[in-house]
């Protein structure tokens, strides 16, 4: 198990031939985790976590959430298809796994994919764009995420067809789906895709279902607007959210739970700011690079904001152990650079 999600996240990582090496390096060079090795000694053991089910041979798993709509997911990345009598709407063709994409919508039906729905313009969500596109397939993404391929020039991520400012409806057999962009978070152009009548929405990179969030809040350039788009989201009626990543969509609550995270987070760095002293940092260090000494102040209250959010959220979200350090480190610098604490 430890073995295959290693190798799938190498796979989100490195791509699939990098990974395979990464996998084999580990298991020969008798790396791989038994009481005897030292390291274990040091392991600060996990907190709260799910197992990823066993996806087999078949590499994809798919869950219909409500009539015509349906989860498609490689246990690691995640997205939404829908199945309409006038045609299939897919969003995110997450780059590697088209095939399995294709494979998993034939499956279902025999109609033609009409739209495609980019979230957001990153590489590993959408890389495998360039096998749906043609044949009168429209993409749609919001008009950031459409600047940005085009200074990418990536043949493998076509440029969108119909690029929408705050708001798209997008209509087809029956069934509304409507685009929303809340503003810059996780880099300009995430959008968020609700089906209503569903109450089904997805939400990718931002709030992962009993999961902090991804290393340095997975890049995002504006944290506090991040933050609000979120709380905006969860004004909308829906029950499912699907959020790009893992093996499960998720509720409602629990991406309120998340978002509870993000702001025990801001707050922990605050009173870590206050508890650690610079002076005090100083008379115990050995540097004589200032830079280096910095360095070990913002380690320190970084360290001090960890240590304030491990009793309440370590058991409760995954990756905390991974993450939660970075996530201080992101805050810390906010409250330093943008707004004062
Ligand atoms: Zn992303």
């Amino acid at each position: 198990m430890e073995k295959k999600i290693i190798f799938l996240l190498g796979i989100r990582f490195f791509g699939i031939s990098r990974a395979l090496i990464i996998i084999m390096t580990w298991v020969f060079s008798g790396c791989a985790t038994s009481p005897e090795n030292s390291h274990v000694d040091n392991f600060e053991p996990d907190g709260y976590y799910e197992p990823l089910p066993s996806i087999g041979k078949k590499g994809y798993l798919i869950k219909q959430l409500a009539s015509e709509v349906y989860f498609f997911s490689t246990g690691v990345y995640n997205n939404l298809f829908i199945v309409t009598s006038e045609g299939v709407v897919i969003t995110d063709p997450i780059k590697g796994k088209g095939k399995l994409l294709k494979k998993a919508i034939r499956e279902i039906t025999s109609q033609p994919v009409r739209f495609m729905i980019y979230s957001h313009s990153h590489i590993d969500h959408i890389g495998d764009a360039h096998l749906f596109a043609g044949d009168g397939v429209q993409i749609v993404a919001q008009v950031e995420t459409g600047k940005a391929l085009k200074r990418y020039r990536d043949k493998n991520r076509p440029l969108p067809h119909i690029n929408f400012g705050t708001n798209y409806s997008l209509s087809i057999g029956g069934i509304t789906i409507e685009l929303m962009y809340m503003g810059e978070g996780h880099g300009k152009g995430n959008s968020i895709v609700y089906i209503p009548s569903r109450k089904i929405m997805m939400y990718v990179d931002t709030v992962t279902p009993k999961s902090v969030p991804f290393k340095n809040f997975a890049y995002t350039v504006d944290i506090f607007s991040q933050m609000k788009g979120i709380e905006k989201v969860l004004k909308l009626d829906f029950n499912t959210y699907i959020a790009g990543h893992l093996h499960r969509p998720g509720s409602k609550e629990e991406m309120k739970e998340v978002l509870e995270y993000y702001y025990a987070s801001k707050k922990a760095s605050i009173e870590a700011i206050k508890k650690v002293s610079f002076l005090d940092v100083r008379s115990k260090s050995k540097t004589k690079d200032v830079e280096r000494l910095f360095g070990e102040y913002l380690d320190a209250v970084a360290e001090e904001c960890y240590r304030i959010l491990k009793p309440n959220w370590k058991q409760r979200l995954m990756g905390f152990e991974a993450f939660t350090k970075g996530h201080c480190d992101i805050w810390i610098a906010y409250h330093r650079t943008q707004k004062a604490p």
